[in-house]
């Protein structure tokens, strides 16, 4: 693959499932460069960006780190309804210029991007690591992610030859031809929960294939989307062509009902996500919404299954972010007569799991994002002892006073029934719901039987039994016998995200050969020649 060549750096990269990797240098380096960011950007005020300039049209707010609930991220701006509308009015305008210059021209522009990105990628992983509370390797694992994603999509747009396809002739003297072409100004809309990787990840989508956007970050993340906006300058991306307007919900509806928007890419909640699909396509005519949803993933292990390895794969996937990914494991089914020796090994692998302040090294969960996720916790709990049995975890971590006024919890398992609450309902927490089976068949049924479809995993060393979980789970992005992660992980290019019912409604997936053209609509076109 081309473009995906990284700069020479004398430090490992993170991804998601490289384990193994000695990353004592990476952690020596960010020991250093940890108190300098604080000083450089911590705290911090920080405008919007419409046409290029900065802005300051609407209300000031100030977020804290959930890591202690104190340390101040900065003070942003949430963009009044006017604000909004001038951002959207801003990508109206630089459309025509940002579609003229043509895709090689966009492509070459965006590779410069990758390029900032890559250098600015700890500034990145930091401000992910303070704004959502992330592990060091989790936060590096996203901020080296961002540089393969843009890669990928502008190597997706070489191969493709700008998405121009000879058609057949009817006639000898016509030249037939299938052009996708890009349809205007598109709302990016993100969660908390990868605040550099999904913005810039749907923005690329939207820019390479010659789209205008405006980006509405996650209210709590804004940092990140501010230090994102600002690469975009360094690249010389053209004025009006993306910009930034902060703020929560209000700014998002502002965004998303405003009448010269193109298109939606979202990704968030379930309900979000609908509600926004909804209400886009109200209109007189049909719109794309590109809306990547929730997750309830499923891992099965059978009795042909290496414990040890399926033991760490699922606790990576349950606990690593707090839980806090779409593609979390949060409910695990295990064959019946491996139940108590795959349990043994998840309690004893998830022991090694440190909790704690996640600026340091040793971390591997921080906080649960904010007193909403906590409160969630303590009703999944109180609902697991009501009809289940907690297995181990189950309470609030002990944390020292600095960081008393986060949310930190003990990862958690816990045995519920069929059907109960915490085996169907996205939870986003450190939580996993362990359920029993005799027959794989029936184990995959109910795995299945949710709303949503967006990873599963298996551990068998039996071909049989994997063959039926490739042919019969329903989910996007399935995995097997992976150790680094049962559900999660997915990488640029090497896994492509698709999420099934409802995961996702345009049942193609980011991060995949079939992204791109969501983005854009097609036109036939027949010249005759003569
Ligand atoms: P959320 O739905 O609460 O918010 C997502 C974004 O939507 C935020 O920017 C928010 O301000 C905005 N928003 C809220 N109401 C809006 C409205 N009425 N109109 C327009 N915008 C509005 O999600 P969250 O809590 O930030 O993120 C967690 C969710 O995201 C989980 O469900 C998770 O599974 C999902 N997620 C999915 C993927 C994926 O690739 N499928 C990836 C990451 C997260």
């Amino acid at each position: 693959m081309t473009g995906t060549t990284v700069p020479a750096a004398d430090l490992p990269r993170v991804t998601y499932a490289n384990t193994g990797v000695d990353l004592t240098p990476l952690h020596d380096f960010l020991d250093t460069r940890l108190p300098e960011f604080k000083a450089r950007i911590l705290g911090g005020t920080y405008t919007n960006c419409i046409n290029g300039q900065s802005d300051t049209d609407g209300t000031s707010f100030t977020v804290h780190s959930p890591i202690d609930g104190v340390t101040e991220l900065g003070s942003f701006i949430a963009a009044s309804e006017q604000a909004v509308g001038r951002a959207v009015g801003a990508a109206q305008d630089a459309f025509p210029a940002w579609n003229a210059m043509g895709w090689e021209a966009r492509v070459a522009l965006l590779r410069a991007w990758a390029k900032i990105l890559y250098a600015r990628k700890y500034d990145l992983a930091l401000a992910a690591l303070f704004e959502v509370g992330k592990s060091r390797v989790e936060a590096l694992g996203e901020a080296d992610e961002v540089f393969d994603m843009v890669s990928y999509y502008c190597d997706e747009m070489e191969r493709h030859k700008g998405y121009v396809t000879p058609l057949n002739r009817v006639f000898p003297h016509e030249s037939t031809l299938s052009i996708l072409r890009p349809l205007g100004v598109f709302g990016v809309i993100s969660p908390f929960n990868y605040p550099a990787a999904l913005l810039i990840g749907m923005s690329a989508g939207a820019l390479v294939t010659g789209n205008t956007v405006v980006m509405k970050p996650s209210e709590g993340c804004t940092l990140s989307a501010r230090i994102v906006m600002d690469t975009l300058t360094a690249a010389g991306i053209p004025a009006g062509v993306v910009n930034l307007v902060a703020g929560g919900a209000r700014t998002g509806a502002a965004l998303v009902e405003h009448p010269g928007i193109a298109g939606v890419a979202f990704t968030g909640s379930y309900r979000t996500g609908m509600h926004i699909l909804r209400l886009v396509n109200a209109g007189p005519y049909a719109r794309p919404v590109i809306a990547e949803m929730g997750g309830k993933n499923p891992a099965y292990v059978t009795a042909n299954a290496d414990l040890a390895k399926a033991a760490q794969g699922v606790a990576r996937s349950a606990f690593g972010l707090q839980g806090q990914k779409c593609s979390a494991c949060s409910v695990v089914y295990v064959d019946e007569t491996v139940r108590d020796a795959f349990t043994e090994h998840l309690r004893a692998y998830t022991a090694t799991l440190l909790i704690g302040n996640p600026e340091r090294r040793e971390t591997f969960l921080g906080p649960v994002y904010n007193g909403a996720a906590a409160h969630r916790m303590t009703q999944a709990l109180d609902a697991a002892r009501g009809q289940g049995s907690i297995l181990f975890g189950g309470k609030r971590a002990d944390v020292p006073a600095d960081l008393q006024g986060g949310h930190y919890f003990e990862p958690t398992l816990v045995a519920v029934e069929k059907g109960h609450a915490l085996t169907r309902d996205e939870q986003f927490l450190p939580l996993l719901a362990l359920r029993t089976f005799t027959c794989l068949e029936s184990a995959i049924a109910e795995g299945n039987d949710v709303l949503y479809g967006l990873a599963a995993g298996i551990y068998t060393e039996d071909a049989t039994e994997l063959e039926y979980f490739l042919n019969r789970a329903e989910a996007g992005a399935l995995y097997a016998n992976r150790a680094s992660g049962a559900t999660t992980g997915a990488w640029p290019g090497v896994q492509s995200f698709c999420g099934w019912k409802g995961s996702g409604v345009t049942l193609k997936g980011g991060l995949g050969p079939h992204y791109l053209p969501q983005f854009m609509r097609e036109q036939s076109r027949t010249v005759m020649e003569d």
